[in-house]
């Protein structure tokens, strides 16, 4: 470790003029604390934002869902109502990390985390997300865990969040508060892919504080979930995974929103998949035709060209698995 400062705020005003000044919210502290042990992060100020009121699972006036930035990852899974209305999320969480780290971790931390690239958390390694300029050692390194879609010749790695997946498959906003007021972010525009610029990783401006992450309502019912596919089954980021969401009346999927994790460079909506399912009758079929284009675009590298048929074979099974079979 090198010497920082550390300083406790109260109250919203307190961070934000802390964070304005340059210091780095904490909140869980479960990935920042490594970053900073491994040198790959070293903020002079640490800004401890876990006492401030950024609580609560709340529904919306329009009937969806408010998530605070500061509730717990294990608590956000076990609500009621994010069990009974958006399974998905439930399961996302409950998927992710290892249960002291989900008592522990926060909504805005986990939306917040960096990507597990082996090369990003080498200093010793060239990674232009953690020094620009450096190059990219993943490119022609050992790339088999590796982004397929959304990457540049900057930067191949992935984000790593399972939530995140949900978030962007539910189209979620992002309420943020900053030294000019308070402003909402689509998730689609929340996390940016790397381009030229893979150092900048999400649309936050300079001391900007995240405090909830919103979910739209959908019509009811609708039935979610998520499956993630990974090298062992606990403790482990995803190799693949897919959020999905239907709503069928009918006999006919009026609203269909896709999502897949592990192989994108931020978590990557499925458009083609999902105007694939709208207006059909939900079939074994539909499943397998609306899947192939789960991977549209994508650009593996030595090592992860398995994610290509591995992805459309994780969106063809949720799909199954969330829509059934007839
Ligand atoms: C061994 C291990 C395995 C893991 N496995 C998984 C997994 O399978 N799936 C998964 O999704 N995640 C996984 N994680 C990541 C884990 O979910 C994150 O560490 C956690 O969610 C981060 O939350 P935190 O509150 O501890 O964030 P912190 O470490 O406190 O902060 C993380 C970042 O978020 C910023 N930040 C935090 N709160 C705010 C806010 N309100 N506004 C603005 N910025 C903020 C901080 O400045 C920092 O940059 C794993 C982590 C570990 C250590």
């Amino acid at each position: 470790m090198y010497p920082f400062t550390f300083t406790k705020v109260s109250d919203t005003a307190e961070a934000l003029n802390a964070g304005h000044r340059g210091g780095r919210y904490i909140a869980g502290g479960t990935t920042l604390v490594d970053l900073m042990r491994e040198t790959v992060e070293r903020p002079e100020t640490l800004v401890d934002i876990s006492a401030l009121p950024l609580r609560g699972v709340t529904v919306t006036e329009r009937g969806g869902l408010r998530i605070g930035a500061l509730v717990r990852m294990a608590e956000a899974a076990a609500h009621a109502k994010v069990r009974t209305t958006y399974p998905v999320i439930s399961e996302a969480l409950e998927l992710s990390a290892s249960a002291q780290l989900r008592n522990m971790a926060t909504i805005g931390g986990n939306i917040m985390q960096r990507t597990r690239c082996t090369y990003f958390r080498d200093v010793t390694a060239g990674c232009n997300k953690r020094e620009p300029g450096s190059g990219c050692a993943a490119r022609d390194g050992f790339n088999r865990t590796h982004a397929i879609l959304g990457t540049s010749d900057a930067c191949v790695a992935t984000h790593p969040s399972d939530v995140a997946v949900a978030f962007a498959a539910l189209q979620a906003t992002v309420h943020v508060v900053g030294p000019d007021g308070a402003r909402s972010i689509p998730f689609a525009d929340f996390l940016l892919r790397p381009g030229s610029t893979p150092e900048r990783e999400q649309a936050l401006q300079k001391g900007e504080l995240i405090t909830a992450v919103e979910i739209p309502a959908f019509p009811r019912p609708l039935k979610s979930g998520y499956l993630k596919v990974r090298d062992r089954q606990s403790y482990e980021f995803a190799l693949t995974s897919a959020a999905v969401a239907l709503h069928v009346r009918g006999g006919v999927i009026r609203e269909a929103k896709v999502a897949a994790g592990g192989v994108g460079t931020v978590p990557w909506k499925l458009p083609a998949v999902e105007k694939h399912l709208i207006g059909e009758r939900p079939s074994q079929a539909l499943w397998a035709e609306a899947a192939k284009h789960a991977a549209d675009g994508a650009r593996p590298l030595e090592h992860n060209r398995f994610k290509v048929e591995l992805l459309k074979r994780t969106v063809e099974r949720q799909l199954r698995i969330v829509g059934g079979t007839k």
